[in-house]
């Protein structure tokens, strides 16, 4: 799951993008409303953490077409306008939920995984391959029944291929899917990244296997004994 990270302080963003990051989240950032507008055309995100005051406009303005363009998304407003009747015009345009600056990252984060919690509302079977079970609501991912902590993008990576278990997901996908819009990716970053990820399934004895079809894409199905 993609986050989309609207806020034209560069700082702030970055620091904002680490504590993500270090959560098991990407988030893809935008500087202004026709940055988030272009982002959101190419990613189906989950949430969208919103500033308001942005250089072309007020976020807020976004919530409806948001609403439109990616019915089941979360919008959490994080913004200095923390009045109550700028809270209550905010929640009124269709966000989720409010959260003043200055925040803690702890409550932020708290936040974001209480609207994912919420995100879409229908329940999400576990996925199961092999040894392999995902928890969709969670992003919790277990082998043999425990809990593996995964990095950001090898979560990713395992979750794209569960989602699609037993079929072939293309390379470009993957990558759509793992890396921002406007990141400088490595056609190797892929490679590398499904090596890594194949490592620390054999390490735990996962029983799936990540198969390859070179230049096309990867599929991950069970292993046969
Ligand atoms: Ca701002």
């Amino acid at each position: 799951m993609r986050i989309l990270l609207v806020e034209d302080e560069d700082e702030l963003a970055r620091s904002i993008s680490r504590e993500l990051a270090r959560s098991g989240f990407v988030a893809d950032s935008a500087s202004s409303l026709d940055d988030a507008r272009r982002a959101l055309k190419e990613t189906p995100y989950a949430m969208v953490v919103l500033d308001r005051r942005l250089p072309d406009g007020d976020g807020i303005e976004l919530t409806p077409e948001i609403r439109r363009m990616r019915p089941g998304v979360q919008v959490l407003v994080l913004t200095a306008c923390g009045r109550t009747e700028e809270i209550v015009a905010g929640l009124d345009a269709g966000a989720d939920d409010y959260l003043t600056k200055p925040f803690d990252f702890d409550e932020l984060l708290a936040r974001i995984r209480a609207a994912l919690r919420r995100h879409g509302g229908d329940p999400l079977p576990a996925i199961v391959v092999g040894g392999v079970s995902f928890d969709p609501k969670i992003r919790d991912v277990a082998v043999h029944g425990r809990s593996v902590i995964l990095h950001g993008r090898e979560l990713m990576l395992l979750e794209a291929l569960l989602r699609h278990a037993e079929r072939m997901v293309s390379r470009q996908a993957l990558l759509d899917e793992i890396y921002g819009p406007d990141e400088d990716v490595q056609p190797s970053a892929l490679n590398i990244l499904v090596m890594r990820l194949r490592r620390r399934l054999e390490e735990l004895d996962a029983g799936v296997k990540i198969h390859a079809a070179r230049g096309v894409g990867y599929m991950i199905a069970a292993a046969r004994a």
